[in-house]
């Protein structure tokens, strides 16, 4: 075994509803705790899904996932060729990783940020250099990142708007960080929550066919409600997009997931509405924090980072009323995934009653 990973623990994945509702005997729970949408995706997905023949069962899909190609090409306005799709943006995390890290090399990233980089790393034998974000805002500290390229960087991952604190960047200030690192340097902007940013100019994928080391990727699983559906992409300009489509597992999505992801992809309408509530309801939801006067920082995205102190007392108390938040990426920081305008008040009751306690 690698010595690298003998030690890894592995990845706390979210219990079944039923099974958190059985072991704190509740009645009602809202899972808030891993950016889901409570909204769901348009039921076009099913009907799709659904309307699939049985026949295709025996033969092996479409190692191409064309229609989804073409969809996501149409839409984003970028090539069908730049499109490399997997099983979750995950995997397209797993896979860029594989793909360009060497044992002893070095990856840059926001601190805190998604935590499957740093995985990927481990297992890799790469080094992970962490660069704290600017404590007031939460806004990324592109000047210290730079500072810490050395000649062993091979990549540097920002997720934007970033995960856990919500934090957006600007286009220019990523396009201005990205022309001042080395080439050799793989910039990856993992834009998975980009369809909540309500300012405008808020994706670098048409940047990429300007960048040989950009790469940016998508997911389905937040806005479009397709967690489970487990359908991600990457917009990857040559010579790494020719490598990573030969890297990846030729069939690596089925059918149902790439019928499903395009009648999803198809269904702007729908995806508009829920963007639209759920901007409605983080706006709420900060006035009411500010209002109050808690820690935190501007979101753009579906969820709120919150710091409230003591968090296993919040995420306790949260879930005994119903409300299942993450309560455990940092020791005085909560995130809150934003449910529906019911579960929003309800959290902030608590929320409050907490603070005067
Ligand atoms: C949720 C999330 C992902 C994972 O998306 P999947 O497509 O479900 O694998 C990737 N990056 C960030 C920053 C996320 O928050």
């Amino acid at each position: 075994m690698k010595e690298s990973i003998k030690h890894m623990s592995a990845y706390q994945a979210e219990l079944p509803a039923e099974t958190v509702k059985a072991k704190y005997g509740l009645q009602y729970l809202a899972r808030l705790s891993a950016n889901e949408s409570v909204y769901g995706p348009t039921p076009k997905v099913a009907q799709a899904i659904k309307a699939t023949p049985d026949d295709i069962l025996g033969y092996y899909p479409d190692g191409q996932a064309t229609a989804l190609r073409e969809a996501v090409a149409k839409h984003d306005q970028v090539a069908p060729e730049s499109l490399v799709f997997g099983v979750g943006a995950d995997e397209l995390i797993q896979l860029l990783t594989r793909t360009v890290l060497t044992p002893g090399s070095n990856i840059i990233v926001p601190d805190p940020t998604f935590g499957e980089y740093a995985m990927h790393a481990q297992i890799e034998q790469a080094d992970t250099k962490r660069v704290p974000v600017q404590p007031t805002t939460g806004q990324l500290d592109f000047e210290a990142m730079l500072a810490e390229v050395d000649d062993k960087t091979t990549m540097v991952w920002l997720a934007n708007p970033n995960n856990p604190t919500g934090v957006f960047e600007k286009r220019a200030d990523i396009l201005t960080f990205l022309d001042k690192l080395p080439k050799s340097v793989v910039l990856v902007v993992d834009e998975a929550y980009y369809d909540f940013v309500s300012e405008p100019d808020a994706t670098v994928a048409r940047d990429v066919e300007n960048y040989e080391n950009l790469v940016v990727l998508r997911t389905l699983s937040k806005a479009y409600g397709l967690a489970n559906l487990r359908v991600g992409y990457g917009i990857i300009q040559e010579p790494l997009y020719g490598v990573m489509q030969a890297v990846r597992l030729p069939y690596n999505l089925n059918t149902y997931q790439i019928v499903g992801g395009t009648a999803a992809i198809e269904d702007q309408d729908y995806l508009n509405q829920v963007v639209r509530k759920v901007i409605e309801e983080r706006t709420a939801f900060q006035t009411f924090l500010f209002e109050n006067q808690f820690t935190f920082y501007e979101s753009q995205t579906n969820f709120i980072w919150i710091k409230v102190g003591d968090t296993k007392k919040y995420g306790a108390r949260l879930l005994s009323e119903g409300y299942q938040v993450n309560d455990r990426l940092n020791a005085e920081w909560i995130r809150i995934a934003l449910g529906t305008p019911k579960d929003n008040r309800g959290m902030q009751q608590v929320l409050l009653a907490l603070k005067k306690s």
